[in-house]
């Protein structure tokens, strides 16, 4: 067997029963061949064997009282994954479905996103099995407290900046940030995502989505293409695909379906603006379901269970969940002459759904080439935290045009130097490895 391989079974032995952590590590590594024939340097210092080992993971237990006052208790994590490059990054998620490996595979996801951003940022990922739905203000609010009670001993403006994700939004960032502040006794940049009139940065929640759309665009612009006039679908109805959807509509594209954890809409004249104002207000404030936009726009039509890649379109942006797009789905959208997928959510495509993407020759990005505008934008927080300034929303917009820009270039140019022009996933897994590699050499061996 080779390097690759060796590695690849060490780490399905050892940490057994983690398939999202072995799909997440077996893709990056799959990638890196020609790298590593070039570059035995790689494999004398044991890189891959490294990288596969966070730095440390935290797990704790988490206890609240609810409205009733009964008691309950869920499990925390954060995963600090790699520091090579900055502090550790890394969003929290509270989802019932969170678990170590869940962790683990986001975590070594965000050390490769992160590094292509050109921030200095290292990567993690932490949450808990809490599941919000349902819960009260109140019963939200002892949670983010009781779970930043034990989490704000391993986190700190240099040391780890954790920000949201599934399930965590500003609610969430708002009531741990106000624990965090009094536990530490510091108002600092510990947390981001915060909002813009208490420390948060103009644009950190469109980031992800608008982001993602910048990326496309450069993809599209690659084969002499924009979004004008194009049918697109989105999955998902939060605050990646909320703001996904926003800047389509923007750009001139029409957006015919959303989805959330019930199922789909879809609206064959398109989600205008308007109608997308109605979903966040409805998603957002009144914490409702998708399904009653049907109600409300009478020409659409709800699909329960179901997720939107049935429907013909130009461009796919799979904005909800990991594992999400399948073989099966792929399949579908190309039979329809789907011509771009660009991942807002983190593996949303599962390996069979991205091979037969690569095999048409499509545009395809990873998620953590695409969606990295979000972490880019809470980077750009931390530097306003530490100047205790801020910019203005036209400077946040202009830098994170600028890295999206850079990353595609990056992946583009690290492509085509290895035989492979337009393959946007081995672009970005040589380009963040060769990044975060060096670095772990540079520092030694820890
Ligand atoms: P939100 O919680 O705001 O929204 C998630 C959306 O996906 C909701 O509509 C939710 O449905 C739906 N969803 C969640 N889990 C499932 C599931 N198992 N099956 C079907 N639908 C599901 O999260 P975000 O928008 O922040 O995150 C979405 C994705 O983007 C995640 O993969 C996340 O890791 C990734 N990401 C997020 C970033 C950010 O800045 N927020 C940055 C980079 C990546 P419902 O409304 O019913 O709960």
């Amino acid at each position: 067997m080779g390097y690759i391989e060796d590695v690849l079974q060490h780490v399905y032995e050892r940490d057994a029963a983690q398939p999202e952590f072995h799909q997440a590590v077996t893709e990056v590594f799959e990638s890196l061949r020609p790298l590593l024939d070039r570059q035995p340097r790689y494999q004398q210092h044991r890189i891959l064997e490294r990288m596969v080992e966070p730095d440390r993971i935290m797990i704790f237990r988490v206890g609240w009282m609810d409205d009733r006052g009964r008691v309950h208790y869920n499990r925390g994590y954060r995963v600090q994954f790699n520091n090579a490059l900055g502090p550790y990054k890394g969003g929290l998620r509270f989802h019932p479905t969170v678990y170590l490996g869940l962790m683990k595979f986001l975590g070594f996801e965000q050390v490769f996103k992160n590094a292509l951003t050109t921030l200095p940022l290292g990567g993690a990922k932490g949450g808990s099995d809490f599941d919000p739905k349902g819960k009260s203000d109140t019963e939200i609010m002892h949670f983010c407290q009781s779970f930043m009670t034990e989490l704000c001993r391993y986190i700190g403006p240099d040391t780890d900046v954790p920000a949201g994700d599934i399930g965590v939004g500003v609610r969430e960032i708002g009531y741990l940030f106000g624990q965090y502040k009094r536990l530490a006794n510091e108002f600092n940049g510990t947390l981001t995502g915060k909002k813009p009139g208490w420390g948060g940065s103009l644009l950190r929640p469109e980031a992800t989505g608008y982001g993602l759309i910048y990326f496309a665009e450069e993809m599209l612009a690659t084969r002499g293409d924009s979004l004008q006039g194009k049918i697109c679908t989105v999955s998902g109805a939060g605050s990646v695909a909320q703001h996904a959807a926003e800047r389509i509509i923007r750009s001139g594209g029409k957006v015919v379906t959303m989805s959330d954890s019930g199922g789909m809409i879809h609206d064959p004249d398109g989600i205008d603006a308007e109608k997308l104002a109605w979903i966040m207000e409805h998603k957002n404030v009144e914490r409702g379901r998708l399904s009653d936009y049907v109600e409300r726009f009478r020409r659409a039509t709800y699909h329960e269970g179901q997720r939107p890649w049935s429907v013909p379109c130009h461009c796919a942006f799979p904005c909800a969940t990991q594992n999400e797009l399948t073989g099966g789905d792929a399949a579908v959208l190309l039979k329809n002459g789907v011509q771009l997928v660009a991942e807002g959510a983190n593996m949303p495509c599962t390996p069979e759904a991205v091979e037969a993407f690569l095999q048409a020759g499509i545009l395809y990005a990873p998620g953590k080439a695409a969606n990295a505008g979000g972490v880019a934008v809470s980077g750009l927080e931390m530097s306003q935290n530490a100047m205790h300034g801020s910019w203005t929303r036209e400077e946040v917009e202009a830098r994170l045009r600028s890295i999206m820009a850079e990353i595609h270039n990056n992946i583009r140019s690290t492509a085509e130097e290895y035989g492979k022009p337009g393959h946007y996933v081995l672009g970005a897994n040589i380009a963040a490895f060769v990044k975060v590699a060096d670095a772990m050499i540079d520092q030694g061996v820890v």
